[in-house]
């Protein structure tokens, strides 16, 4: 089968590869469409730390089930499923507690330690299978994962009905986050990034303010929104150190602040200032049973993912994607790219 490989920093090509043969409690996915994450860039470049090469990227995947083997149950051949990437292995003490996607043998699948969708086909548990609704089309599917990780940051933080959140970076999480929040009850809205495209989509999607921080000071602006307050609930989900620096700078005294974003350097923040203000931070990662709640939201047009979608590419358009620099650069106007096969 045909699939995309990456093998090392800045090297990633189309290869003919054996097509992948499911053990028992697994499941053969025919590919149809495939998220395009800034993690694979992340991995692309060398810089996450736990992705292995050879390693086929790809892990936002949806597809058909193709086949099935012994002691598979909840999906049949045929069915239209997308995946939850997380790999776990049910029986350290995190997965026996419940907590299965802080597995102490975590694997992701296209990330670490598991080959991934950038390919004709793909193998995965039966476990991480959620069936789609027939009606859904696959290039929205693809973005149930993007709703599905900022589903499970919600439930961490939680919002209550009528607080305020600030959100730093419109990438597709951040948008996430914005209508999340919206359904959520919250008051007030604030979105900050840098570029007005995506700021523009934000308002579209439901922010009541957003701020480009390139051309005002977002600290200053905040303040002055929430009358020297600080906004109850500041959500980081660019991935830039300074702005997790600012969330904690824009958030009320005993706010919470989530960290959201996939930071490739570590963050220079006020220790003292947090101590101080006595402020709540907590972390986020993966979509714990969040996938069926996300299918619903998209399915019922509570939440609008389509909008976020500036690229639809096959297996060859995904390979220039990485390696002319469009994602990267985010060239013509790229928010979201997904692969449809
Ligand atoms: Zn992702
Ligand atoms: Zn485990």
């Amino acid at each position: 089968m045909k699939a995309l490989v990456w093998e090392g920093p800045f090297e990633m090509g189309i290869k003919a590869v054996e097509k992948p043969r499911p053990e028992k409690g697994e499941v053969l996915i025919r590919t149809k469409s495939v998220g395009v994450c800034g993690s694979d860039l992340e991995i692309f470049r060398g810089d996450f730390a736990q992705a292995v090469p050879p390693l086929i990227l790809g892990h936002e995947a949806c597809g058909i089930i193709e086949q099935v083997t012994e002691g598979v149950e909840n999906v049949k051949a045929g069915d239209r499923v997308v995946v939850d990437p997380g790999i776990f292995c049910g029986r350290c003490e995190f997965c026996r507690k419940g907590t299965y996607w802080q597995c102490d043998h975590r694997g992701i699948l296209g990330m670490q330690g598991y080959d991934g969708a950038y390919a004709e086909y793909f193998i995965v548990s039966h476990l991480s299978c959620f069936r789609i609704p027939q009606e859904m089309k696959w290039d929205e599917a693809a973005l149930i994962d993007i709703l599905a990780d900022p589903l499970h940051a919600m439930d961490m933080i939680p919002l209550q009905i009528g607080e305020t959140v600030a959100i730093f970076g419109p990438g597709p999480g951040g948008l996430s986050f914005v209508q999340l929040a919206k359904i959520g009850g919250a008051s007030l809205v604030i979105l900050i990034g840098t570029r007005e495209k995506r700021l523009a989509l934000g308002r579209k999607l439901g922010a009541d303010i957003t701020i480009n921080v390139t051309e005002e000071n977002v600290i200053d602006r905040i303040k002055q929104i929430t009358e020297g307050r600080g906004v109850d609930v500041g959500i980081e989900a660019s991935g830039s150190t300074q702005a997790l620096a600012d969330t904690l700078k824009v958030t009320r005294k005993h706010g919470r602040v989530m960290v959201f974003g996939i930071y490739s350097e570590n963050a220079s923040l006020d220790m003292q200032d947090m101590h101080r203000r006595e402020l709540t931070i907590t972390g986020s990662s993966g979509c714990p049973w969040s996938m069926p709640r996300a299918i619903d939201l998209i399915a019922t047009g509570k939440v609008q993912v389509k909008p976020m979608i500036t690229h639809r590419v096959n297996l060859e358009e995904l390979e220039s994607m990485f390696n002319d620099g469009i994602i990267e650069q985010r060239k013509g106007g790229y928010i979201k790219g997904v692969l449809l096969l």
